[in-house]
């Protein structure tokens, strides 16, 4: 049992103390607990607190989401869980599983529509965050992280309070002036609340051209970097801006797991390799991050293995799009001798969202290569167990596909326009 009530700040009361002492044991199976705050909205905060917490379910942690951002909870449309509901019990609450090893919970799972206010006083606030802790069941957790409301007003303290001093800040921030004026206030907050500050991360900065893929600074850039050196914590990195950081928040699917190629994924990945390397795993065997792009695969020679690439084609040749083929080429190839075994030519199911990625999984293939592809698509064969590779731009599917083999396939945008 704590000695200290978070919730009365009395020392020796009963009745909270009794629930610290559930806090507590929550908070002992959860290794390290991540806290990502903003000075004001707006910013990025959840893009970036969903993002790091999917790129670390990815490398093979076990990872609890908490959304307190009481006021505007965005968790549920980010992660396309808008229609999800926690199983809840007299006394515990079930988070709702995004992945085999992501939970997530969030105020927007219990409010009946995303266009409800919630209006509510700070008392039932602060009652709301410390059961969304304590009582949900997270389990054994490698990471906790929580996207707090922006500011440094009650929840973020009653946040910081109840996961207690080792709770570490990822303070997110953008590039513009009073961004950073907001930041330095956060930066003073943790310090007075005692807690560590795992780093700052600048969002938005620069813009990722939807057409060359180069990064073009708008506001002057560094400023977070600079923030970071004056007030002597650790810069974690700077994200750019690419529209499709905003369609894939729109749409509910999420950017690293998507984009692994973009500017901003490859960001993404530079800002969760030093929270992964807190938890060892970059010693310990676990995947290093995020989704790679597939490799042909290494096999002893000799080995008698097969390899199955699906290749969307319209008159026998690649076609740009998947979503408009005729047929499906599916090149088997001999991995050892990397051969051409054959090609079967099928003809795919309608085209109804969701179809493709099953139907191409059950003719046993093991990647689908097309020219362009959209990030929902890619997310839903990826689930299916198909690796996706997007930006070649044209060829018979038996060249495309010893391309791959052998290295030489080349690839540019992905060219898809919806
Ligand atoms: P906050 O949690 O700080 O209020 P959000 O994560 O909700 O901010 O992001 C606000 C908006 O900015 C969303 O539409 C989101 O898609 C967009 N956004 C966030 N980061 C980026 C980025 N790097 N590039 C483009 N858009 C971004």
């Amino acid at each position: 049992m704590s000695e200290h009530c978070s919730s009365c700040s009395s020392d020796s009361c009963k009745s909270c103390g009794d629930k610290d002492a559930k806090l507590n044991k929550t908070l002992s199976y959860i290794k390290h607990k991540l806290v990502v705050l903003s000075g004001k909205g707006g910013v990025g905060k959840s893009t970036v607190a969903v993002n790091i917490a999917v790129a670390l379910s990815l490398a093979g942690k076990r990872v609890g989401l908490l959304d307190v951002d009481v006021h505007g909870p965005s968790i549920p449309r980010l992660l396309s869980l808008k229609d999800e509901k926690p199983h809840i019990e007299k006394d515990y609450i079930e988070p709702v599983q995004w992945s085999p090893n992501l939970w997530v919970m969030s105020l927007g799972f219990m409010i009946p529509s995303a266009n409800d206010a919630v209006i509510w006083r700070g008392p039932i606030k602060m009652g709301l965050i410390r059961q969304f802790i304590e009582d949900v069941v997270w389990g054994d957790l490698d990471f906790l992280v929580v996207d707090c409301p922006p500011g440094t007003g009650d929840e973020p303290m009653s946040t910081l309070q109840l996961l207690g001093k080792d709770a570490q800040a990822v303070v997110v921030t953008t590039p513009q002036g009073v961004a950073i004026d907001d930041v330095r206030r956060s930066v003073t907050f943790c310090h007075q609340m005692g807690n560590p500050i795992l780093g700052i991360v600048e969002n938005m900065s620069g813009f990722v051209c939807p057409k060359c893929g180069e990064v073009v600074d708008i506001f002057t850039p560094g400023g977070g970097k600079a923030l970071a050196e004056e007030m002597n914590v650790n810069f974690l990195g700077s994200i750019p801006l690419d529209p499709e950081v905003v369609r894939s928040g729109d749409e509910g699917f999420v950017y690293v797991k998507v984009h692994h190629e973009s500017e901003a994924a490859k960001a993404m990945g530079r800002i969760v390799k030093p929270i992964l390397a807190m938890s060892g795993s970059l010693q310990d065997g676990t995947k290093p991050l995020v989704v790679e792009k597939p490799q042909a695969p290494q096999k002893p020679k000799g080995e008698k293995a097969t390899m199955k690439i699906a290749v969307p084609v319209a008159n026998g040749l690649l076609c740009m799009h998947f979503g408009h083929c005729e047929k499906f080429a599916m090149v088997s190839i001999d991995e050892a001798n990397k051969t051409v075994l054959g090609t079967e030519l099928l003809t795919p199911p309608s085209h109804e969202p969701g179809v493709f990625p099953k139907w191409v999984a059950e003719q046993g293939a093991d990647l689908v290569i097309t020219g362009g592809m959209g990030a929902r698509a890619q997310s839903l064969f990826t689930d299916a167990g198909v690796k996706v590779l997007v930006g070649v731009e044209g060829g018979s599917p038996e060249e495309i596909a010893m391309g791959f083999m052998n290295g030489t396939l080349q690839t540019g945008q992905n060219i898809c326009d919806h």
